[in-house]
């Protein structure tokens, strides 16, 4: 309803006699749950900040111009087309009242039997207010599709400097976090300088372009096996990738970044994949928390609570065989989605259920072309198999079909091609704005 010149939106969700069972994050976790959740027993509402599921497994990808961003997304209303007394409302939770059950939103409030938390994770830039500043998280699409067109515009200024040391800084690439994002997009951007770039600007010495990857951990891929992290390793030095184990960023102003050394390279780029943490909502409980995660029992209850849960990253579940948790992976929040959504019925009817087992298949990095490490149970290899099984496995956990179509045709084009065609700047975009942006064409005129 609209009242002067103020817009004024509810939640317009229906009243129901059933149980209402609210989902707050449309990600894995939320998705499978709202998928296998009956809505013949209850009312379900899902609210995400976006009006899509996002597959981020495959955001490098659309960072590095190898798919349309439109190809590892899911509409959530298309996904949930036809479904009886169920209601998505794309905004943004803000917090909620334990006591009264309510959830407050951007568009109101809403009473709730059941609420499920699968909020994920965000950006931890461990509050250094500087790096968050000038460094580009990879996050969301959004995320992806700025530092595409950062990416980009880097080579464009590129192409109008001839000043070699000017160039080089502006080709430098810092990839910060050496887990599977950080190794991930080292092997992509490897392929774009040496498959893509060259023909794209042929003035343009790429040689001079260093690409690094540092982590403050001893090896990359920290949470896979140290053989899977050594292949990796000697894999990407291959490609010319700069590695950097054991070293600490300490600050970046948007051109230089410090390392704990001492140590410093001039960059305009810092990827940042060096960490995360709970995405929480206002209103849990402290003694609900750890270290930004929402403490659960091993029915995915919230500790402390009956009818509120927590599933997928943000949940932490300690368990003999997991007692820091489960991995940050979609594995975890999809079976935890799936468990819910089966049992939450008989939870409902004061039924026992089983607790949650989560079955560990295994994971899966991709280093480039024909290239992956796999460790799958008491398995640890690299090549071409397991960059099969990595393909295989995107493929299938893709949510809709039109996304496993558009990009398994990207991916045969981009093989037999050696292209990545969504080489596009939709809208310029400089991570440290336009007095980054002026400086640099000002350092070109001068250069000139
Ligand atoms: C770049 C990248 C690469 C990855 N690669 C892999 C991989 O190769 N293999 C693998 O298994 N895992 C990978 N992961 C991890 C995997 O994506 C996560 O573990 C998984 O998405 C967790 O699912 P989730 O449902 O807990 O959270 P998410 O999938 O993050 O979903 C959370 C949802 O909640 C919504 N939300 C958050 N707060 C609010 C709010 N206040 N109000 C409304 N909505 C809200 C968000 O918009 C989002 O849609 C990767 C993650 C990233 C970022």
């Amino acid at each position: 309803m609209e009242t002067g010149n103020a817009l004024n939106l509810s939640l317009n969700v229906p009243d129901t006699t059933k149980p209402r069972v609210v989902i707050v994050g449309g990600g894995f976790g939320g998705l499978y749950t709202a998928k296998k959740l009956s809505t013949k027993y209850f009312q379900v509402v899902l609210f995400d900040k976006h009006n899509y599921h996002t597959f981020q497994p495959l955001l490098y990808q659309v960072a590095t111009a190898a798919l349309q961003p439109d190809s590892i997304v899911g509409p959530l209303r298309k996904i949930f087309t036809n479904r009886d007394d169920f209601h998505f409302r794309m905004l943004k939770v803000l917090s909620i009242n334990n006591e009264t059950q309510e959830i407050t939103t951007t568009a109101g409030n809403l009473h709730f039997d059941y609420l499920i938390i699968a909020t994920g994770m965000k950006t931890n830039f461990f509050g250094n207010k500087e790096i968050e500043q000038y460094a580009l998280p990879m996050k969301t699409i959004p995320n992806a599709l700025n530092l595409r067109s950062h990416l980009m515009q880097m080579f464009e200024w590129a192409s109008m400097t001839q000043d070699k040391t000017q160039q080089d800084k502006i080709l430098t690439i810092v990839l910060a976090g050496a887990g599977p994002t950080g190794v991930e997009l080292a092997g992509a951007l490897s392929e774009l300088r040496k498959h893509v770039l060259p023909k794209d600007y042929p003035q343009v010495d790429f040689s001079g372009m260093k690409i690094y990857l540092v982590d403050g951990m001893s090896r990359v891929l920290p949470p896979m096996s140290e053989k899977a992290s050594a292949i990796t390793q000697k894999t990407l030095e291959k490609f010319g990738i700069i590695i950097k184990n054991d070293t600490m960023v300490e600050s970046y102003d948007g051109r230089t970044l410090r390392f704990k050394s001492g140590e410093t390279i001039n960059t305009y780029t810092v990827i940042w994949s060096a960490g995360v943490t709970g995405e929480a909502i206002d209103g849990l409980h402290k003694e609900w928390m750890e270290r930004g995660r929402i403490l659960t029992d091993v029915y995915c209850r919230v500790t402390g609570s009956n009818n509120i849960f927590a599933i997928g990253d943000i949940a932490l579940m300690k368990t003999t065989a997991y007692p820091k948790g489960h991995p940050g992976v979609a594995q975890p929040a999809i079976q935890m989605g799936k468990y819910l959504g089966k049992h939450l019925k008989a939870m409902h009817e004061g039924k026992e259920v089983p607790p949650f087992k989560y079955f560990d298949k295994g994971s899966l990095a991709t280093i480039g072309r024909g290239k992956a490490v796999a460790d799958i149970w008491k398995l640890h290899f690299g090549g071409r198999p397991a960059w099969w099984i990595w393909l295989f496995v995107h493929l299938t956990f893709l949510i809709t079909f039109r996304n496993k179509l558009f990009v398994l045709v990207n991916w045969f084009w981009n093989y037999i091609t050696f292209d990545k065609g969504n080489r596009l700047i939709i809208r310029p975009y400089v991570k440290s704005g336009n007095e980054l942006a002026k400086q640099v064409f000002k350092e070109n005129e001068t250069a000139a």
